[in-house]
């Protein structure tokens, strides 16, 4: 199957919804492709096919999509899954790090010995926009040691430029599809 097919049936399966949660976003819905069992298959698959025999030791997953996207990779790359969670949501003794969202700032979380320094890790969400969220993931796992391998989204919002963002933190982007605008 070539790539333009797998890459014309995941856009196919993405719901688009107008102006959620506020107006003038265009919310690209990945629930559709969990919920279609081929799609959600070739999206894992294409997600980990650069990686597939190599060593990864880690995925960390973003919340909350990324948890359902990231725990199908490492189980397909025989990995471990690290969580990233939104703050005060982990029991045990966290590494944290603030970032900016479109109104404010929020923080995210891991656990500090969820990583060991050195671990080779694939980070894991469903999509990219501006690339805040991923790249205070990216500082997270590097702040304990983490060897980031790539940074993996199904979607990119490329006029929204995150891809450099991660990039010109040293980590690859695999994206599997792209929509235009925001
Ligand atoms: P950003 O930090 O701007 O790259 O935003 C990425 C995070 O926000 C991801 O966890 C996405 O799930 C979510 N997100 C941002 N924009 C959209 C969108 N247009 N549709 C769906 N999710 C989005």
């Amino acid at each position: 199957m070539s790539d333009q097919t797998v890459q014309d049936e995941l856009i196919a399966s993405i719901r688009t919804i107008k102006d959620y949660p506020k107006e003038g976003i265009l919310f690209r819905d990945i629930t559709t492709l969990l919920g279609n069992a081929r799609a959600f298959r070739r999206a894992v698959d294409a997600l980990v096919q650069p990686w597939a025999g190599s060593k990864v030791d880690q995925v960390a997953g973003i919340e909350a999509r990324g948890f359902i996207l990231g725990g199908a990779v490492a189980h397909q790359l025989s990995a471990g899954f690290a969580p990233i969670r939104k703050k005060c949501k982990l029991p045990h003794e966290t590494v944290r790090i603030a970032y900016s969202l479109e109104y404010g700032i929020d923080e995210m979380e891991m656990h500090k010995d969820a990583i060991r320094p050195g671990e080779k890790v694939i980070v894991v969400d469903d999509l990219i926009a501006t690339g805040g969220t991923a790249e205070a993931a990216c500082k997270l796992l590097k702040s304990i040691g983490a060897d980031i391998v790539a940074a993996c989204f199904i979607v990119d919002l490329p006029d929204l430029g995150g891809r450099k963002k991660i990039e010109d933190l040293g980590v690859p982007v695999r994206t599997l599809v792209e929509f235009p605008g925001h």
